[in-house]
């Protein structure tokens, strides 16, 4: 009878989340953690045909029911009645709003922006908006410091799905999938004791030797639980890469304690409690998946 209950109430729930959804069913849904997402929306209605919006969200879903049902919901000023809106794609894993945030700004005005300013794609006569973005958009993800996060490129309706042309090819560690997403919001759980609990149970870093004073310098492997000071495993990983050390922010090296191959952006999502979507192999190039 239990049994039953249980699954009865799990039915009902997913109806209502379904019922809520625009898009998707609950099970459609990859559901990612600590989410910081800079997105692109294309108006579908005729009026405004080849009109898009750059937006920033750490919940995808309720951010597009907003823009469609306009500024009194919480929509944008830009958006309001020139819907209906397609949310087209995503790019998230950035480690806060903070770099999510730029990155939007940089995509909305690159003319502005210093590191995009002299790599804006000329706009060919018979190119769209939508395909001069997606264009600056393989440009950005090529560029620092983009370029050195573990972003996922996701296509959030497969039918606007455009590969990069040129010589603009993102590195291998971007991630590009389809499908939706839902973001799942977690506290930050530095001081969680299952965590604590693992490792060598040493409060010094294992790089310097020193005591980890502070929770906002360290950063925990995933792999050991040992900790290290976060500059002192960014040197070691930028030693070893054989780049300069001056405060850039290293895009993936090896444990000095466990061996394992870390992707930098991974080590941080860790360290703020993001432990679904870690796992990945990130030896394993992920290759563009073109349509
Ligand atoms: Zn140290
Ligand atoms: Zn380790």
């Amino acid at each position: 009878m239990w049994c039953a209950d249980k699954e009865k109430k799990r039915n009902m729930s997913q109806a209502v989340t379904a019922a809520r959804s625009p898009r998707g069913r609950e099970d459609d849904f990859e559901e990612v953690e600590n989410f910081h997402g800079v997105y692109l929306l294309c108006s579908t209605n005729p009026k405004y045909k080849g009109w898009t919006y750059i937006g920033y969200t750490v919940d995808p879903n309720r951010r597009i029911v907003q823009h469609n049902k306009g500024r009194k919901h919480g929509g944008a000023f830009r958006t309001s009645n020139r819907g209906p809106w397609d949310m087209v794609l995503i790019v998230h894993g950035f480690p806060n709003d903070v770099s999510a945030l730029r990155f939007e700004w940089a995509w909305q005005h690159p003319k502005r922006s210093r590191r995009l300013r002299c790599i804006i794609p000329v706009k060919k006569s018979r190119m769209t908006k939508f395909q001069w973005l997606i264009e600056l958009l393989g440009r950005m993800l090529c560029v620092d410091p983009w370029c050195r996060l573990p972003l996922t490129l996701r296509w959030l309706m497969p039918k606007y799905k455009t590969p990069f042309t040129g010589e603009w090819i993102p590195p291998s560690h971007i991630q590009y999938v389809d499908g939706l997403v839902k973001s799942r919001r977690i506290r930050d759980v530095l001081e969680n004791s299952t965590h604590s609990a693992s490792g060598n149970g040493s409060s010094c870093c294992l790089v310097c030797g020193e005591d980890v004073a502070s929770v906002a310098d360290q950063l925990r492997c995933f792999g050991c639980y040992n900790k290290f000071h976060l500059r002192c495993l960014a040197d070691l990983f930028l030693r070893r890469s054989g780049e300069v050390t001056d405060g850039i922010v290293p895009v993936s090296g090896t444990c000095p304690t466990c061996d394992l191959q870390v992707m930098w952006g991974d080590l941080v999502r860790f360290k703020k409690g993001c432990f679904r979507d870690v796992f990945r192999d990130p030896s394993v190039p992920h290759q563009l998946s073109q349509p």
